[in-house]
């Protein structure tokens, strides 16, 4: 059985999300003879690698450490975009009067504003809970850490899984960047996540983060909405340059291959 993992606070929502991404009584299957593919890592590389092999018919297992979904799902992606869309509501309220609406005192309530949250993550969460990539995608899900021991081998929980291809999703860890001058005076250790088993609001809190991802993704929805001045400011000239680079030799393989084919 998968060992119990502690989700706070430990309201229905909270406990919805632990039945669906770590079961406590999820029992792992017996693995087959040789996977096609071994997955090791359950956030959303790992979901979307055991998912895809899986609906082309290999043989797949799925080891997951701790909660399916990963950081998306649990710490990054869905949860700030619940804190996000909060803000934008309580920005709107406020600064009304610029649709020539009256404004309203607004008080935001942050407990309430995490149990959204959190009831939007238990809610999604079924997309990537154990039992649908076990009993409906047809992935054999092993809660536990997995540890290679051979070549074609990871052990998990006592088993031994071989495979043929094995794909390590499990993820990044942030580093603090060497900024000159004070520096904070404590840092999470969980520093590329948000900290996001709050009630209350926090004191104070800073957030510094930068990567290349961010970057594209910003630039791209700027470049979409026609926004070329910031485009530009966002995604500076020589990465501009290296990406319609990287695009064209790109493009230009994929014609000559499809030339060949044409031509085979
Ligand atoms: C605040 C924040 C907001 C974000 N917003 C967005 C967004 O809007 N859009 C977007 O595209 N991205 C966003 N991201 C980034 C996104 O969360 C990551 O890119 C994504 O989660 C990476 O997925 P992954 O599968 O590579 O790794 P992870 O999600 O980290 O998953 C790795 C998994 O591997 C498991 N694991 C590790 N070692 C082992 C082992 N030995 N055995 C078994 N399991 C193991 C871990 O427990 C973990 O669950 C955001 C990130 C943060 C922090």
């Amino acid at each position: 059985m998968a060992a119990v993992f502690r989700l706070e606070p430990g309201d229905r929502y909270n406990q919805t999300l632990a039945a669906n991404i770590h079961p406590s009584d999820w029992i792992n299957p017996l693995p087959t003879r040789r996977y096609n593919m071994v997955v090791i890592g359950g956030g959303t590389a790992g979901l979307v690698t055991a998912a895809g092999a899986a609906g082309l018919g290999a043989s797949v297992a799925l080891v997951e450490k701790t909660l399916m979904g990963g950081d998306c799902l649990n710490f990054g992606c869905v949860p700030s975009k619940a804190l996000v869309r909060a803000a934008r509501a309580a920005a709107e309220m406020r600064d009304a009067d610029v649709y020539g609406i009256e404004t309203v005192d607004v008080k935001v309530d942050f407990g309430k504003v995490m149990e959204r949250m959190r009831r939007l993550r238990a809610q999604l969460s079924a997309k990537d809970s154990a039992s649908r990539f076990q009993y409906e995608l047809g992935v054999d899900v092993f809660i536990g850490e997995a540890r290679f021991i051979g070549a074609d081998a990871v052990e998990v929980g006592g088993q031994t899984l071989r495979f043929r291809k094995a794909c390590i999703a499990t993820g990044a860890r942030a580093a603090a960047p060497p900024i000159n001058g004070p520096r904070p005076s404590r840092i999470s250790d969980q520093r590329n996540r948000l900290l996001v088993d709050g009630t209350s609001a926090p004191r104070r809190r800073a957030w510094c983060r930068s990567s290349r991802m961010r970057t594209v993704a910003d630039a791209s929805a700027l470049w979409r909405r026609g926004d070329t001045n910031r485009t530009r400011a966002t995604y500076p000239a020589a990465r501009r340059r290296r990406s319609r680079a990287v695009g064209g030799a790109r493009n230009r393989a994929r014609r000559g291959a499809a030339a060949d084919q044409g031509n085979g």
